[in-house]
């Protein structure tokens, strides 16, 4: 159904001599304008909701196995096996500014080996993510084989190693936080970060 149907049967209408025709052919020309001008608004509703979209800076938080910056098999100083998170911005062309990157829970409650436990976790600050940008890294946290213990943040604070879920969160000015929970797991003689969920905040 579109508009340029509308005109021959606006045409039809006026042309035939039967009046029954007359009325269909009217009724059927009035149907063609009205889809038409339904099919334009919805065309132009869903660009709006396309644009909107592309426009919204968005943030990304993720862990990837297989990066080498993400999962490094050594913390600078202590060799310790490091691991990170990832943040980008899935926005389109819209930069992302003063962002902060926190733990905001772990649970189980950990047994803390060093430090005061105390939340949110600080992790990194940045000043701005643009959407061309590679990823940035900030630690989680490293594993300190010497005395089996996590170590989170720049602090740095302790816990005895073991299977925890750790909540962070990354909020930015202008823009909706965003959080993502991460599971550490036993993995053999290994400990395996894996992504437990994401979202707006
Ligand atoms: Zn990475």
């Amino acid at each position: 159904m579109s508009g340029p149907l509308s005109v021959p049967f606006a045409a039809l209408a006026v042309y035939v001599d039967s009046k029954w025709l007359k009325i269909l052919f009217g009724l059927l020309a009035v149907i063609c304008a009205v889809f038409a001008s339904y099919w334009v608004w919805r065309r132009a509703q869903l660009r709006a909701l396309e644009l909107e979209e592309a426009c919204r800076p968005k943030i990304e938080i993720v862990h990837v196995q297989d990066c080498q910056r993400c999962h490094g098999p050594h913390f600078p100083g202590d060799g310790s096996p490091l691991f990170q998170l990832e943040i980008s911005n899935a926005s389109a062309n819209q930069s992302i500014r003063s962002i902060n990157m926190a733990i905001e829970a772990i649970s189980p409650q950990p047994t803390m080996t060093r430090g005061v436990l105390e939340y949110p976790i600080n992790l990194a600050d940045w000043e701005a993510l643009n959407p061309s940008q590679p990823p940035l890294h900030c630690k989680l946290f490293s594993w300190d084989l010497h005395n089996n213990a996590f170590v989170f943040g720049p602090r740095p604070i302790s816990c005895r190693a073991g299977e925890y879920t750790i909540s962070v969160v990354a909020h930015a000015t202008d823009t909706p936080a965003r959080k993502a929970t991460f599971i550490i797991k036993g993995d053999g003689l290994m400990w395996r970060l894996h992504q437990s969920g994401t979202g707006a905040d």
